[in-house]
């Protein structure tokens, strides 16, 4: 049988077969996926073949086979260990709320999220939520911010999960997809979440909440079908993705204003920061480029810059 994982506490998986029933699942004997060493072999979002077998009165599943994974997103766990968990897998939209203020969201922290997202091969949307709340000057931030976004290609869409107003515009992205809400805690992700689907009541906030606490909880994704033929994992307590390991080199592959920029480099393998005859300063001088971006850019080559030396000095 096939079906599709929708939660996981670790040894036991939840599976909707493609005839809509769910079965508790097993994995195979020491069966791993080839390619990523983690935690859990088998995660949310996965596609798998299943054999049902009864014992007794009890039946459970055996997952014997994983299909092959468009994306999946990691975590890896903070401890000496290094340990990298699948979140989920084959998401099709992830989706970033960001407000200006209560609380405020960064460009830095926007961009970091978008980058990870092109590394991981999602597609990215920013919703700007509370926009009921926001007063002329704010109005005209959050169109500056969204126009500069959009330019660059990201979907961009001004909500307010109070009102409902464009609920429905994120609704029609969401329908026959995998979607993912991320932002920081109070940007209003379970108020977004109770807005398109008022049955469903997500854990985002209450676990996101002991986290700041300090309190060690192990949280799992989980999947919920939504009634308009819809798919949202719900990730308790991650604000953002797990961070992915980026090589200094290809950061700018992630920034997809630079793709055709780069070409014009003097040196094909530019890094775009003292190089001479660098395409993507020499754009950003000229102001056709937002210098946020670069900011950005540079703060997340910075901190790989430190991985780097930590790597170095580590051995
Ligand atoms: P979460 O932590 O991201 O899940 O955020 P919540 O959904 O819990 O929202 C945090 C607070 O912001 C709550 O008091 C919500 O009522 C409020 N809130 C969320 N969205 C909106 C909005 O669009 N407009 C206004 N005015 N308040 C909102
Ligand atoms: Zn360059």
């Amino acid at each position: 049988m096939k079906g599709i994982v929708y939660k996981s506490t670790g040894s036991w998986y939840t599976v909707k077969s493609d005839k809509g029933v769910f079965y508790e699942c097993r994995i195979k004997g020491k069966f791993r996926m080839e390619g990523i060493k983690s935690t859990n072999p088998v995660a949310v979002g996965d596609h798998v073949h299943f054999k049902v077998e009864t014992k007794g009165d009890e039946t459970i599943g055996v997952i014997h086979k994983i299909e092959e994974r468009d994306n999946y997103i990691i975590r890896k766990s903070v401890n000496l260990s290094k340990q990298t968990h699948i979140i989920a897998a084959n998401v099709d939209v992830a989706f970033l709320l960001v407000t200006l203020n209560n609380p405020p969201t960064f460009t830095s922290f926007i961009d970091r999220f978008l980058v990870t997202a092109e590394a991981y091969h999602i597609k990215a949307v920013l919703l700007f939520n509370k926009i009921d709340t926001y007063t002329e000057d704010e109005l005209l931030e959050v169109k500056y911010l969204a126009a500069m976004y959009r330019d660059i290609g990201y979907e961009c869409i001004g909500i307010s999960a109070a009102t409902g107003k464009n609920v429905e515009k994120v609704k029609a992205l969401m329908k026959d997809k995998v979607s993912m809400f991320s932002g920081h805690s109070g940007v209003g992700k379970s108020t977004l979440v109770n807005a398109i689907e008022p049955s469903l009541n997500l854990k985002t906030s209450e676990i996101s909440e002991q986290h700041k606490q300090g309190q060690h909880t192990t949280t799992f994704a989980e999947m919920f079908d939504l009634s308009f033929n819809a798919k949202i994992i719900d990730t308790p307590g991650i604000k953002g993705f797990g961070v992915v390991e980026i090589e200094k080199e290809e950061l700018g592959d992630y920034f997809p204003e630079f793709f055709e920029l780069k070409e014009h480099c003097k040196f094909n393998n530019c890094l775009h920061l003292e190089e001479p005859k660098c395409a993507v300063k020499e754009a950003l001088e000229n102001d056709e480029l937002p210098w946020s971006r670069y900011k950005s850019y540079l703060q997340i080559m910075e901190g790989e810059e430190e991985h780097f030396r930590k790597d170095i000095y580590n051995k």
